[in-house]
């Protein structure tokens, strides 16, 4: 059991790669607070039935990232419910596909809000935390390929990613003297429900593969692999670096 004992958040872990981490990091010992999003009936009873089937006794807890006093309020159930912080991973994200010319204020505001603000609010609210229990911590973002690949049609997501990108890398620098870590995870194409239109649509879906050296997607659990290792004690000399789980994606791309 490698993450015996910590106390984990995961945000937007009602579905795809957030449910997945959260359920690996309770088969490995860890108590979790698996966050969903308010808008949904369907996520909180994702996040209940996900939890009560745990190993190890966990917290689903209701929180729209974009929302500070939300953010806050989930790291608070989180230390009350275990007494401390050891693990956030801020997962929430969406993309919504426009061409720039089209793209409005409000749609780059709810991709910047759930990916960026969202990131960096959890980040903070979690450091916070674990700087004043002392002992450390680990900070992971899901980030994404396209942190540094462009994606015609994805500008704001792509500026959201790019963005977590710098924030990690600079509150490696800043949290280290306090043995916090903060890394990114960068999944190529992962088949969730954020993919569901390409996983729907044979020729989208030959197009993508055929962009992925490994020839297929990649699923949720191993994305969550790379973060119970980064979660992990074994990660403890990794900080500011950017970890692919992309079949290859990256070595070769045109982009779909
Ligand atoms: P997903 O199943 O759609 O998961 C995204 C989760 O974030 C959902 O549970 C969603 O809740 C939640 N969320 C959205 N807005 C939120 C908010 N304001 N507050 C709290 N939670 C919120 O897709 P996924 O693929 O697992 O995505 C997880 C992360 O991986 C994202 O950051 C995404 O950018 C990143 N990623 C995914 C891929 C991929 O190929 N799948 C590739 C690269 C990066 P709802 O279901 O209610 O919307």
């Amino acid at each position: 059991m490698r993450l015996q004992g910590k106390v984990a958040l995961v945000t937007g872990a009602s579905s795809g790669i957030g449910a997945a981490v959260a359920q690996r990091f309770a088969a490995e010992g860890a108590h979790v607070c698996v966050n969903y999003r308010p808008a949904s009936d369907r996520d909180r009873q994702a996040a209940e039935s996900a939890v009560a089937a745990y190993p190890t006794p966990g917290i689903a807890f209701q929180a729209d990232v974009t929302r500070r006093e939300d953010v806050d309020a989930m790291v608070a159930a989180t230390v009350k419910a275990f007494g401390r912080l050891d693990i956030a991973v801020a997962n929430a994200g969406i993309e919504i596909k426009r061409p720039f010319l089209e793209a409005t204020d409000d749609e780059w505001a709810r991709v910047i809000g759930v990916n960026l603000f969202g990131g960096y609010a959890t980040a903070q609210a979690a450091a916070r935390q674990m700087v004043a229990q002392g002992g450390g911590g680990r900070i992971v973002f899901m980030s994404s390929v396209h942190e540094d690949i462009p994606f015609p049609g994805y500008t704001s997501y792509c500026a959201s990613k790019g963005g977590i990108r710098m924030l990690m890398r600079n509150i490696a620098i800043e949290l280290a003297p306090h043995g916090i870590t903060a890394n990114d995870i960068a999944p190529g194409a992962i088949a969730t429900p954020i993919n569901q239109s390409v996983l729907d649509d044979p020729e989208s879906m030959r197009n993508a593969v055929s962009e992925i050296p490994l020839g297929r997607f990649g699923r949720p659990d191993e994305v969550a692999s790379v973060a119970v290792f980064l979660a992990s004690d074994e990660a403890a000399y990794v900080t500011g670096s950017t970890y692919y789980v992309d079949g290859g994606l990256t070595q070769q791309v045109t982009m779909y």
